[in-house]
């Protein structure tokens, strides 16, 4: 039995494991595989249309927003959004909060005038900076809601006019929020929606209007839209995947049961950490991620023998990034609470055993 923290592509449903499995091989008993029916037929349009109501459903979404699968991952957001958006002659501003918010703002600057309002790299993105005001010019405003790597986390939606653009990679359909305070949410589907290779991307009809013309069709986002997701050949599976894990979310409660879940298991290991001696949390309080939870240990040379004690365990996906070391928890939403409780477990014996 593995335990999988893996902080994406990551855990997914069993269930939707098995379902997927069996419609590789004969999809909704049609004698065929999911991967081998065309696009443009009643039988995937069914489940193109079914992911998309189950999103505003699940999300509680307003009939101003438009919801569109799209390919490129969410890197490719980081360009084509102030590539729609912007212009040499506007503004965007953006709070850099890690590696990710990073790369969007620099992508950004490609195409407009970007201002970075506030930035937590002065403490190795280890926090989320507050107090900063956002220009009221701003064409937009741009930031991450979980930072993955770094570990932190926004709690709260900013108060501003201007509009929001929300990087929801890898926290999207965690917790409950109010979406439509958004004009724009983007998310890679491989952290908590479903398979890599399709892009969620959620935006305001109105906000699309002021989109720029003259560009690649495939970079435009009104053309997605007047085509239904459908102006190529769609990344077919990935959304048939998308679809199966947004179906069991609904069958579970939506947001609300799964956020109760998520809590718990955030709670747990935060509070377990915090009263072991030997393993350091190196984000504020305030600003801890309850999808990503990152730790390290005082003494380096023991982390090597706890990742090995992890790995005895089935414990996989358990380093930290590159950029910051130590050890990342990532706990999204199909991770079960037994898998947080045998970590625990696994700390409290370590801290035992090395503590001192
Ligand atoms: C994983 C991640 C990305 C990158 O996603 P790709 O689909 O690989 O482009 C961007 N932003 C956040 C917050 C992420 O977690």
């Amino acid at each position: 039995m593995k335990h999988n923290f893996n902080a994406g592509p990551s855990i997914l449903p069993k269930e939707v494991f098995e379902e997927a499995s069996r419609a590789i091989l004969n999809f909704n008993d049609t004698g065929l595989s999911i991967l081998e029916i065309g696009h443009r037929t009643p039988l995937f349009e069914s489940v193109l249309n079914e992911s998309v109501a189950l999103m505003k459903e699940l999300m509680g979404l307003d009939a101003n927003k438009e919801v569109l699968f799209l390919h490129g991952g969410a890197s490719t957001q980081f360009f084509q959004v102030p590539m729609n958006f912007l212009s040499k002659e506007k503004k965007a501003a953006y709070l850099d909060c890690g590696v990710w918010g990073t790369k969007a703002y620099k992508e950004a600057a490609q195409f407009g005038r970007v201002e970075v309002v506030a930035s937590s790299k002065d403490k190795n993105y280890s926090y989320i900076p507050s107090g900063y005001a956002i220009p009221e010019d701003a064409t937009y405003f741009h930031y991450t809601t979980n930072n993955t790597i770094e570990g932190t986390q926004m709690h709260h939606i900013p108060d501003t006019s201007v509009p929001l653009v929300a990087d929801m990679s890898s926290d999207i359909l965690s917790c409950s929020m109010d979406f439509n305070k958004f004009t724009f949410i983007y998310a890679g589907a491989q952290k908590n929606i479903g398979a890599a290779g399709v892009n969620i991307v959620i935006v305001d009809k109105k906000f699309l209007q002021s989109a720029n013309s003259g560009l690649p069709s495939m970079l435009d986002y009104r053309q997605h839209v007047e085509n239904g997701s459908m102006l190529n050949t769609p990344p077919v599976f990935a959304i048939y995947v998308c679809m199966l894990t947004l179906r069991w979310l609904k069958k579970l409660g939506g947001i609300q049961a799964i956020e109760r879940l998520n809590n718990e298991k955030a709670n747990l290991l935060y509070t377990t950490i915090e009263e072991l001696p030997v393993f350091h949390l190196p984000v504020a309080k305030e600003n801890r991620s309850k999808m990503n939870a990152v730790f390290t240990m005082h003494d380096a040379e023991l982390e090597k023998v706890f990742l090995s004690r992890c790995k005895e365990e089935g414990m996989v996906g358990l380093s930290g990034h590159r950029s910051v070391g130590g050890f990342r928890v990532s706990m999204y939403n199909a991770l079960p609470l037994s898998s947080v409780v045998a970590i625990t477990e696994l700390m409290k014996d370590f801290s035992n055993k090395y503590g001192s």
